[in-house]
């Protein structure tokens, strides 16, 4: 969402102190703009006391820490039963796993041994247990994990606070304020939506820590890892964030002021007009028909799905419910998950891609060694085979709720027929074993495979010939065919959607998958790229699926389009020799027949 309000506090728009504009860049979190006033929480002021306490005092402090949990707990409960008068349940999952945290037994049991053997107070106990916790996480070289670190902080934050009487909430911001903070809890970022705050900008954080995550899924401006901003910005500094372009300009000029508040009131204006498309189809002017989905990691996201007018969702990252926690979802889970967002979504359908754990997503099963070249290693459709127990417990789950709506079930990374048809033999086990159970299932949930290896490219058709729909998976299709790792910054430069062998392999997966009578999606996030639709919608894709706020502006890039057009501009960039001539063709294209708000809506791609 966009957002044009500047903070509410009414200081004018100075360089204060003189100091002019700074610029820090960071990764953009969620899209949109915002011009406001800095409000800043430190959560790190807090100072551990250390006490020795006597040995009748041993079971007195080990009460007041027990206490202190409890109490910690009845403010999560409360969080969340406020979050479910305004926002329905579905932000419950990462609140609760704050309280399975918070109960763990890693957590509870160290501290009460310190206090009882090291006879030091409750809030040195804890702190200790925090740290130890904390190292080994830091042991380990691994972006979702180092976030994780951060959730062990918060909790142990909460409970610190709640031993000492200190504020647990930070007091609520006014109205269009921009959070500066070094990072935020899931709670905090709950409580803060409440405030309708501008915009998030923190020190630390990726595009998977909740923080992220909870801020999509709220349609709040965010960037993440900006590294220092905090040493730069005091209270009421005025900020410029751009969610799209993951820049925050600190203590603009007034001019800049001016121009972004007009960015973002155009902006504004914009995406709300575009709002409107969203109960017509994804129809061409000549009448050619794509479905448009959406890509979704958490329950969180499938309201913002629907709101922006997905037909469905074309992939949803499983592997998402097994990263947040200390233990691994079970069959039971994965049904009562599943259920929930069939039900949610009828009459559309949902894509349950089996999970994707492994590469840049570590699995978090005991045993699994570090990989030297995790990309090519252990991960997805391997790993699947691999923890067979697992596998079979997520499809048993799938199968379970597939009597709950509409679902598809997809496998990722598949290589070729042999892995394929292995991943459809436990998929067939799991069926198997449900109907002597005597518990019902849907027989004909649609399996399809991600398409997202110059292999499976090469033998599509005959992966088309048993598959009842293929997904090509661009992120890593570009990742393997142009051999550039997907998280490497230094290869970033290389990375070209519309390189002309990319171009030629999703024209041969479509064909393939048309010869064979079967649709062909892509959900990688070049679908979601206004400026990339009428090319894939040239090269015949029928399903794009993308990032939910990105489905009204390919919306409407299609439905100003004309199929036969489409083909002409994809029949010429297949001609083409290099991605440089496929990129000037496609932006003077798009830039004479849409305004260029349109094409610059999702980012920043070609424009
Ligand atoms: C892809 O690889 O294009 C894809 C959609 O899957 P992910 O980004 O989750 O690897
Ligand atoms: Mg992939």
């Amino acid at each position: 969402m966009v957002d044009d309000r500047d903070g509410g506090t009414g200081i004018g728009d100075t360089a204060e102190s003189g100091v002019g504009p700074i610029v820090l860049r960071g990764t953009a979190a969620s899209p949109g703009l915002s011009v406001g006033r800095a409000f800043v929480i430190d959560r790190r002021r807090i100072k551990t006391p250390k006490r020795h306490i006597a040995d009748d005092e041993v079971q007195s402090e080990i009460a007041r820490f027990d206490a202190a949990l409890a109490a910690s707990s009845d403010q999560l409960d409360r969080i969340k039963r406020k979050l479910a008068e305004k926002e329905g349940e579905d932000h419950f999952l990462i609140l609760e796993a704050h309280q399975l945290i918070l109960h763990d037994e890693h957590l509870v049991e160290p501290t009460r041994r310190r206090i009882r053997e090291e006879k030091v107070n409750a809030e040195w106990a804890l702190r200790k247990t925090v740290e130890e916790i904390k190292a080994v996480f830091d042991a380990i070289e691994e972006d979702y994990f180092r976030e994780r670190r951060s959730d062990v902080d918060f909790v142990g934050d909460r409970i610190l606070r709640t031993l000492l009487g200190v504020d647990t909430v930070p007091t609520l911001p006014p109205a269009g304020a921009i959070i500066v903070a070094h990072d935020l809890s899931p709670a905090d970022t709950a409580h803060l939506h409440r405030a309708a705050c501008g915009a998030f900008a923190t020190d630390v954080g990726g595009k998977t820590s909740h923080s992220a995550i909870l801020a999509r899924a709220f349609e709040i401006p965010s960037v993440v890892g900006l590294d220092n901003i905090t040493d730069h910005v005091g209270n009421g500094d005025l900020l410029i964030v751009d969610g799209m372009r993951g820049e925050v300009i600190i203590r603009p000029t007034p001019e800049q002021c001016e121009e972004y508040r007009g960015k973002a009131r155009s902006h504004l204006h914009f995406m709300r007009e575009l709002l409107a498309n969203r109960d017509l189809p994804a129809e061409t002017q000549d009448g050619a028909r794509v479905r448009l989905y959406a890509n979704v990691e958490i329950v969180e996201e499938v309201p913002t799905a629907l709101d922006h007018g997905a037909e469905g969702i074309g992939l949803y990252r499983t592997e998402f419910l097994y990263l947040d926690r200390p233990d691994l979802p079970k069959e039971e889970e994965h049904f009562m998950h599943a259920r929930g967002v069939l039900r949610r979504l009828y009459p559309y359908p949902a894509t349950f891609r089996t999970f994707d754990l492994g590469g840049d997503k570590a699995a978090p099963f005991p045993g699994l060694q570090p990989e030297e070249n995790p990309a090519l290693g252990l991960r997805s459709i391997r790993l699947c085979l691999k923890e067979r127990p697992l596998f079979k417990a997520q499809l048993r789950g799938l199968l379970r709720a597939s009597v709950h709506g509409r679902m598809r079930i997809m496998f990722p990374m598949i290589s070729g027929v042999g892995e394929f048809r292995e991943a459809k033999a436990v998929l067939d086990e799991a069926k198997a074993e449900l109907e002597k159970e005597g518990v019902p299932f849907d027989p004909k949930v649609p399996v399809g495979i991600m398409v997202e290896m110059p292999a499976a490219v090469m033998v599509a058709d005959l992966l088309a010939r048993e598959a009842d729909f293929l997904s090509i998976g661009t992120n890593d299709l570009i990742q393997y065919a142009l051999a550039i790792d997907r998280v490497n910054e230094h290869v970033g430069y290389l990375y070209h959607p519309l390189h002309p062998a990319i171009l030629r392999m999703i024209r041969y997966v479509v064909d393939a998958g048309h010869a064979a009578g079967v649709r062909v999606g892509l959900c990688g996030e070049m679908a979601g790229e206004p400026m990339f639709s009428l090319v894939l919608l040239g090269l015949g894709l029928d399903e794009m699926s993308m990032n939910s706020t990105s489905i009204p502006v390919v919306k409407s890039v299609l439905r100003g389009a004309k199929l036969s057009v489409a083909r002409e501009l994809a029949e010429h960039a297949l001609s083409l020799p290099t991605a440089a001539d496929i990129e000037a063709l496609v932006h003077d294209h798009m830039k004479e027949r849409y305004p260029q708000d349109l094409l610059r809506a999702a980012g920043d791609v070609l424009v």
